[in-house]
């Protein structure tokens, strides 16, 4: 019998997924490992787990405490549902401006919401601010203790990935894989695989993937932090070298337009029966680019981060799309099944 004692125990050993258009422009071999997967539906339950993990065995989490943090995306999906099954309580604080869906999915996955004005980082009442605050004033009051997850700077975010998710990918590889590419949220996935991935072997390549409207591509290739432009994906897009990206081993750095990122994400699910969100686009666009610069016969690892079932009313909505002055794809106009 097999069987996992709860739902954390679901948590990674993802798969590696071929991306065939991609790897037949290239004549790479070009995989995306499969974090839409975990159960809370993104690789952001690595991070959860990992940070819940590290608070229970610094002593700080007991039976019945409270996990608490600023944000409005797939952390606090993936924080409420390690807290639901670990005996926890999650308390996610996000701005009043995030969308209906969102909020509604986060009360569904058992989170207790706060809702602040939307404020700058630089306003005390900032989601960010305001939810570091508040896990200090509980926990000098909740007898299980209170943690503030502080995904941004808490290293054990990175530590999450560094240990599960780059040695998978060295080891259902046999150690053949020759580059790994990421775009960075908070910078835990890049940072950590990448470390995973030089200790095992220095040769293989850490590429940065970038969208518009964040600074690390000319952090990395200018040595200042600058930034231009917008994009419409969610959950990337980093201005500051965060605690977690600190130190990542980054070679190359590549800077990803929304145009070049949503046309891989729409032909995936024509072509080839995936359905991702735009994050995954700007890394497979980002694969694809270090699979010319490494030249044919080389073998590239990127992540699949979640699912286009997120994103049903923006990037699969025509009139969103039309808005933002982006490409509309015939089969989404059209009403029922898309087109082969
Ligand atoms: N894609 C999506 C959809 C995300 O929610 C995130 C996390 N914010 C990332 C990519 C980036 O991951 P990381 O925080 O590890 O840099």
């Amino acid at each position: 019998m097999t069987f996992h004692r709860d739902v954390v125990g679901a948590i990674g050993r993802t798969p590696l997924i071929r991306l065939r258009a991609a790897s037949e422009a290239t004549g790479c071999t070009i995989l995306g490992k499969a974090e839409f997967m975990n159960p809370g539906g993104s690789v952001k339950d690595r991070a959860a787990l990992a940070i819940v993990r590290d608070a229970v065995q610094r002593g700080a989490l007991r039976p019945g405490g409270v996990i608490v943090e600023g944000t409005a995306g797939n952390t606090g999906i993936g924080i409420a549902m390690v807290a639901g099954a670990l005996g926890y309580r999650a308390v996610i604080v996000i701005p009043d401006t995030q969308s209906q869906e969102k909020k509604a999915m986060l009360r569904l996955a058992g989170a207790e919401l706060i809702e602040v004005p939307a404020v700058p980082y630089a306003n005390p009442d900032n989601y960010v601010r305001y939810s570091g605050r508040l896990a200090e004033a509980l926990a000098k009051t909740e007898p299980g203790g209170a943690v503030w997850a502080n995904q941004f700077d808490n290293v054990a975010n990175r530590r999450g990935h560094y240990e599960t998710t780059g040695p998978e990918i060295f080891d259902d590889l046999d150690g053949k894989v020759d580059g790994f590419v990421s775009a960075v949220g908070t910078g835990g996935t890049l940072a950590g695989v990448g470390m995973a991935l030089k200790e095992r072997n220095r040769d293989i390549t850490i590429a940065l993937a970038d969208p518009p409207g964040a600074a690390l591509y000319a952090w990395y290739t200018s040595g200042a932090l600058k930034s231009a432009g917008s994009s419409v994906t969610e959950g990337i897009g980093q201005n500051r070298v965060t605690a977690n990206l600190d130190g990542a081993p980054v070679d190359l750095a590549y800077h990803i337009p929304d145009e070049e990122a949503l046309p891989i994400v729409f032909d995936l699910v024509v072509n080839e029966g995936l359905l991702l969100g735009g994050s995954s686009g700007v890394n497979i666009a980002g694969a694809i680019r270090l699979a010319r610069d490494l030249g044919p016969g080389h073998t590239i690892v990127t992540i699949l981060c979640d699912s286009g079932a997120r994103y049903a009313s923006k990037l699969f909505n025509p009139d969103f799309l039309r808005e933002k002055n982006l490409p509309v794809p015939a089969w989404l106009e059209a009403k029922g099944r898309a087109p082969r």
